[in-house]
């Protein structure tokens, strides 16, 4: 693929990034995407940032060349398209066109993919295979057993006892986890998951877990097959009401820096969590080259972290408070990773915090009606300093107004030089917004703030 890119030269600048010019296709169209072609659009080395779909508010910041028809699951038209624009790099967003086999294709073709092989994506597609890479490699995570059996397992929970955690193996749309506090409770998930497979494929074998106490935290890590580096520390709200209630939703804020995640928590997690997982995953011929996303649990009789899951891509909304953080070149860094070369990359963050308060469509995460205008975006970013806006499902009607169609909308995002600052400063921005079809959290950044605590309407 050389030949498509502008070799500018190739001498490694003081942070061991090399200055080789490159465009980028970002695979997605969500707030996550959009974020990740901001931080691409600012990289020095980027010469064209194109987004397949994108959205309407991707192509109308300028922050990505938004291709709409390309068919993410056409490996072919995609590596068609990179050819005809002189596109070096390819950086999947979500999971499902990386499960699909995007980035071994791209590989193959010579093409650099951010984004693990479909093979190494089964670090989040099946809980089994997480699970015994963990036993193979002594990586700490809830004591478990794996069945198929529904009697054998009900034998299992009733010798363990409640509460307990019963998963389906394979992904069933952040819905195949059910936390038990009864043995009741634990049988019927049994009974949903192996009897009545209510989550079809995903559900033919389960997971029956230690229920695991504590504060869970979120940990980012880059991947370059060998090497892992950390990011900065970001933690999300899943919860769709204020206070942390009601149903889970794919996040509805975020804040960075996260207290939770001390100095020391970091190091442990990469010493004892990320880096055997990586190790494993190249001694098992699987190397893994993407993010690593764990879920972790800080246990309350031991403060130490164990792995509740993995993901094999940027959370969202926590990729998009780290956009707005990296000073870095984003381009740069990640061919690194494509490469095998991270060992000699560091990262640099602005200082302070950054916030992400989402906006969402009246009625998420259950159904919701689309196409209701939204008002004020422009007044809303030049509301307060460092703030921007990342679009997740907005299009423009025929005159040209922004409207929404999707469950997650908007991501108001704020930096500020401490996490106080870049709340007031998200909040005042989401106050400009004129949107009757929309609402949002009033208290993201709670756990990290001394907020009064409202009650919520969940
Ligand atoms: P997962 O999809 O595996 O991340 O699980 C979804 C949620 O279920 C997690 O974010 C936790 O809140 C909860 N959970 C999963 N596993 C456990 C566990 N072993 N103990 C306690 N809570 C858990």
């Amino acid at each position: 693929y050389r030949s498509f890119t502008t070799i500018v030269n190739s001498v490694s600048s003081d942070n061991g990034i090399s200055e080789e010019r490159v465009s980028v296709l970002v695979v997605g169209g969500g707030g996550r995407e959009h974020s990740l072609c901001y931080a691409l659009k600012r990289s020095q080395s980027c010469d064209a940032v194109f987004c397949a779909p994108g959205n309407a508010g991707i192509s109308n910041s300028g922050d990505a060349t938004c291709i709409e028809d390309l068919d993410i699951f056409d490996s072919s038209a995609v590596i068609a398209f990179c050819r005809k624009w002189g596109v070096g790099l390819v950086v999947v967003g979500p999971e499902a066109p990386l499960v699909a086999g995007l980035t071994n294709d791209l590989l193959k073709a010579g093409i650099h993919a951010f984004g693990p092989s479909s093979e190494a994506a089964a670090l989040e597609g099946s809980k089994n295979f997480m699970k015994g890479l963990c036993d193979k490699y002594g990586i700490p995570t809830a004591k478990y057993e794996t069945f198929m059996d529904p009697s054998a397992a009900k034998k299992y929970i009733k010798e363990q006892g409640a509460p307990i955690v019963v998963k389906a193996d394979g992904l069933a749309a952040g819905k195949g986890v059910i936390v038990a506090m009864t043995l009741q409770e634990a049988f019927e998930a049994v009974d949903s998951i192996l009897v009545e497979g209510s989550f079809g494929k995903a559900g033919s074998c389960i997971i029956v877990e230690e229920f695991l106490e504590g504060e869970e935290a979120s940990f980012f890590a880059l991947v370059d097959g060998e090497n892992a580096l950390p990011l900065e520390s970001a933690q999300d709200h899943k919860r769709v009401g204020d206070g942390d209630t009601g149903p889970n939703t794919g996040g509805m804020g975020a804040y960075s820096p996260a207290p939770v995640l001390t100095q020391e928590l970091q190091s442990l997690v990469m010493s004892s969590i990320i880096l055997p997982t990586v190790k494993g995953m190249s001694k098992e011929g699987c190397k893994f080259v993407g993010v690593l996303y764990a879920g972790l649990m800080i246990e309350k009789k031991s403060g130490l972290p164990k792995l509740i899951e993995y993901n094999v891509r940027f959370g969202d909304p926590e990729c998009q408070v780290l956009m707005v953080r990296l000073e870095s070149d984003l381009a740069q860094v990640l061919l690194a990773a494509c490469r095998g070369e991270l060992n000699s990359v560091s990262l640099d963050w602005a200082p302070g915090s950054a916030m992400v308060v989402v906006m969402a469509s009246n009625g998420y995460p259950g159904s919701y009606v689309k196409g209701s205008k939204i008002q004020n975006l422009e007044e809303s970013e030049v509301a307060a300093p460092c703030v921007k806006i990342f679009h997740a499902g907005t299009a423009l009607d025929a005159d040209g107004n922004y409207i929404a169609t999707g469950g997650r909308v908007l991501g108001i995002t704020a930096k500020g030089k401490d996490l106080e600052e870049a709340r007031e400063r998200a909040y005042r921005a989401v106050e400009e917004i004129k949107w009757d079809g929309g609402f949002y959290r009033n208290d993201i950044g709670w756990r990290a703030l001394p907020l009064k605590q409202e009650s919520s309407k969940w």
